[in-house]
């Protein structure tokens, strides 16, 4: 996409007739394991990737937002306008942070600003928490507010929830926020303390390949995310834990039929996909991410068997891409469409994209679009 920076730069100048007064970075992100596990108050590990949202911006005197996305057009809006159910459409991921900071307690006002991104928009890689994070960074730099990063994700959480109407998780806040190049963020969903793990494959001779299937999962879901919550907290009331965090296999299994065939099923994936993060967690401790790999297969065969969360399209990239080369693959984000994820040995990606492509056009899939990711570094002010 050419230099992202010096693109607003250009456009802020264009639109603004004035240079902005900062510019702002923040990542998309791919979670290496641990789906379904945020909302049972379990441990998840993304990865901030090399795609990311940038923005620059500047102060006004006046309470307008005038918001520019080089991908999806121009709005504006008072601040005094936003709130619960008031912004439609891209508008609410960037207005709502801005909102949501001054709820915090900042003293901001408005704001002029342009936004480019080279992340796939509703892939399952988080698009939408990038373009919170670099806003909600650039208004508070700009305007003041907190420095806690948990607090921040919070802000950005709340601006999705209550701005955008999706009632999402906290994890790809934190992600986009607090990773850092060169490691995973090892994130525990019930006290919010995230701990870095050193994450380096293409010191292993590894690369992370992304295979993005374009099927939308907004589209493809149809309410199954709000049923597998349910039945996550149906299960953990049967078995008398706060959470399914709380859960052991044993619990399961001595739960007997109480739990009903699907219901064990749900919460075998959650206490299995948490023990599998902590796994892949103390591995990369060790340093030897070659050796994730099979929790990689059991975490993606666990979802779509046990969780019914995958689809064809996300069957076909794993089975491929496995039997090209790649050491693990998996689904990743909340499934029914959107990216999978495989770790390969570097020499061979270029054979396990191709593979990918061939069975996808063999199956008569629309051709996914398949590259290579870098664990990157957390939002920041570059500029
Ligand atoms: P994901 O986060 O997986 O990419 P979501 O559905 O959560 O998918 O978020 C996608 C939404 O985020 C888009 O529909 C749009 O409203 C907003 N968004 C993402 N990228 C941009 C962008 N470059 N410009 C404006 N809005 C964007
Ligand atoms: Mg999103």
């Amino acid at each position: 996409m050419g230099n992202p920076q010096a693109a607003v730069r250009r456009a802020f100048a264009e639109r603004f007739g004035r240079p902005p007064e900062g510019v702002w970075a923040a990542p998309a992100r791919v979670n290496l394991i641990g789906e379904h596990t945020d909302y049972n108050d379990g441990f998840v590990l993304p990865v901030a990737i090399d795609r990311r949202v940038t923005v620059a911006a500047a102060r006004r005197a006046d309470d307008l937002l005038r918001l520019v996305s080089l991908e999806k057009g121009e709005r504006r809006l008072r601040l005094a306008e936003v709130g619960p159910g008031a912004v439609r459409g891209w508008a609410g991921y960037a207005a709502g942070p801005v909102w949501a900071l001054a709820r915090d307690g900042a003293p901001v006002g408005g704001l002029d600003l342009v936004l480019t991104s080279d992340v796939p928009i509703g892939s399952g890689l988080s698009s939408s928490a990038a373009v919170e994070c670099a806003t909600l960074l650039a208004a508070r730099d700009l305007y003041g507010g907190p420095a806690d990063v948990a607090r921040l994700a919070a802000i950005a959480q709340r601006a999705e929830h209550d701005v955008v109407g999706v009632p999402c998780g906290i994890m790809d806040q934190m992600a986009a926020l607090a990773c850092r190049a060169a490691h995973a963020l090892l994130l525990d969903c019930r006290s919010l303390e995230a701990d870095q793990v050193p994450f380096t494959p293409a010191d292993a001779g590894l690369a992370l390949l992304v295979v993005d299937t374009r099927v939308s999962h907004a589209l493809a879901d149809g309410g199954a995310y709000a049923q597998r919550r349910a039945a996550c907290e149906q299960a953990a009331r049967v078995l008398g834990v706060a959470a399914l965090r709380d859960a052991t296999q044993a619990d399961l299994d001595a739960a007997g039929d109480r739990l009903g065939e699907v219901g064990y099923r749900r919460a075998r994936h959650v206490v299995g996909e948490n023990a599998r993060v902590l796994a892949v967690a103390a591995l990369l401790r060790q340093r030897r991410p070659e050796a994730i790999g099979e929790a990689l297969c059991a975490s993606h065969a666990s979802l779509r068997d046990d969780y019914q969360v995958s689809a064809p399209e996300l069957d076909a990239a794993v089975e491929a891409a496995v039997a090209a080369g790649a050491l693990g693959a998996r689904m990743t984000g909340a499934g029914f469409g959107g990216c999978a994820l495989a770790l390969v040995p570097a020499g061979a990606v270029a054979d396990v994209a191709k593979a990918v492509a061939a069975t996808f056009a063999d199956r008569g899939f629309r051709e996914p679009a398949s590259f290579t990711v870098q664990p990157a570094d957390g939002a920041r002010r570059i500029a």
